[in-house]
């Protein structure tokens, strides 16, 4: 980078050229404050509060006739965001359906394909994955009298950050019947090979599926021709669907028709439901693995997150987010190399995500000072920083911008007034 590449100009002439830029306004972004948390949490859109309001219409004038009547019929919901967001996931609209949350889809898509048979009982997953996929996949073992002590295999990381595929596949013995790995890792930001790993997986006969919640709506995927098994992912992360927003599934098109795992009415082929029969006549799609009621009023603001990622297109978002990451570094190494901050997350396009990891010894202190200079990190136990600049609404002065607050608390050693413990909610 040239002379100019860490001044603020620079930045704005970045924001300048930006094709996605106007998306900026259509959010609700606190007044002098920089967001870096649409990794946790996305910021709500005007179009995501005006579908609310319209679902909240037409349950006051439709009522019971809601279901089948209106803009946005809500029997029909599930299937038609699941047609939105199979673009995103790379899918065939079949493949995908709209429904419940990350661990509740995990635990429907692991009673479903987890069939532990002959030799092949293993689950095979990995030492750094969220703990909820973790708690599920113990629990679903315990389920069919396995314990995690023997039936459970997690892939060590060497360094505590980064797996290596190498060692995915080496873990990958004939006992193993299914596993579960993340396409991101939610500390480090890694992307897995999601490809290579399926390919390997099923040369073993091996069924893998993979946790979106930290690539949805950051990078593009391609889970048809991958030919992964299943999917699963949150939609209140990088697709802004709001606190609790209902979250997704994907089950590859040669599964469709295998028998749910955890059955429930709104699984019931669409024209079959009411027919009120005990013998269920599961959806030929992917709506055969839902459960109960669809959580309509948490689809809701959906139908407007879903519009801009459509029109937007996912690989422009990629596009952007990978070169506001590296804008991110740059300055990092520019104007914080006296102040002992590690950059953990991986440094190569194919294998970063849509966050900035930094280690420091007082991160959980330096978050607190950046909240109270209006930018908002993510504090991750015990020493890290994340930092999600999101293609949509951050832009490249929000970053300059960042770097400088956080030289500024360094050289005057303002973390030193906060406590360095995290909060409830971290
Ligand atoms: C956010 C996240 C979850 C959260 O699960 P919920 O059921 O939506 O609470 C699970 N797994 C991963 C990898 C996540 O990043």
């Amino acid at each position: 980078m040239g002379e100019n590449a860490h001044t603020v100009e620079y930045a704005r002439e970045l924001d300048q050229s930006d094709e996605l830029g106007k998306y900026r306004q259509e959010f609700y972004i606190k007044e002098d404050t920089v967001y870096l948390d649409g990794n946790s949490l996305g910021l709500l859109s005007k179009r995501a509060e005006a579908s609310v309001k319209a679902i909240m219409d037409s349950w006051k004038t439709l009522a019971i006739d809601g279901w089948t009547e209106g803009e946005h019929p809500w029997f029909y919901l599930a299937e038609s965001l699941g047609k939105q967001m199979a673009s995103l996931v790379g899918a065939e609209e079949e493949e995908v359906i709209v429904s419940s949350s990350t661990t509740t889809n995990l635990h429907q898509l692991l009673a479903t394909f987890y069939q532990p048979a002959d030799k092949k009982t293993k689950i095979l997953a990995d030492e750094l994955n969220f703990p909820s996929d973790i708690y599920a996949m113990k629990s679903q073992l315990a389920v069919k009298g396995f314990g995690p002590d023997d039936h459970f295999v997690r892939v060590k990381s060497e360094d505590g950050h980064f797996l290596k595929e190498e060692d995915i596949i080496a873990a990958m013995t004939e006992d193993i019947a299914l596993i579960i790995l993340p396409s991101v890792l939610y500390r480090s930001g890694q992307v897995l090979d999601m490809e290579m790993l399926t390919i390997e997986a099923h040369r073993r006969n091996i069924l893998i599926g993979f946790d979106l919640c930290h690539s949805i709506g950051s990078l593009p995927h391609d889970l048809s021709k991958w030919d992964v098994d299943f999917a699963f992912w949150c939609s209140y992360k990088h697709l802004n669907g709001g606190p609790g927003a209902t979250g997704g599934l994907y089950v590859n098109k040669r599964h469709l028709g295998t028998t749910p795992g955890l059955a429930g009415w709104f699984g019931s082929h669409k024209g079959r439901q009411f027919d009120m029969s005990h013998e269920m006549v599961p959806a030929e799609n992917a709506g055969a693995y839902q459960i109960g009621t669809p959580h309509i009023l948490s689809m809701a603001p959906l139908i407007g997150a879903l519009s801009m990622f459509t029109e937007a297109g996912i690989d422009p978002i990629r596009s952007k987010s990978l070169r506001l990451t590296t804008y991110f570094m740059d300055l990092i190494n520019h104007e914080l190399h006296p102040f002992g901050f590690v950059i953990r997350n991986p440094l190569a396009v194919s294998q970063r995500g849509g966050h900035v990891f930094l280690e420091h010894p007082e991160a959980a202190r330096i978050c607190k000072a950046l909240k109270s200079e209006g930018i908002i990190p993510d504090f991750r136990s015990p020493n890290g920083i994340r930092l999600a600049p999101v293609a949509l609404y951050n832009t490249f002065e929000d970053i300059w911008h960042t770097v400088q607050i956080l030289k500024k608390i360094m050289e005057e050693k303002k973390y030193k007034q906060f406590e360095n413990k995290r909060g409830v909610v971290a």
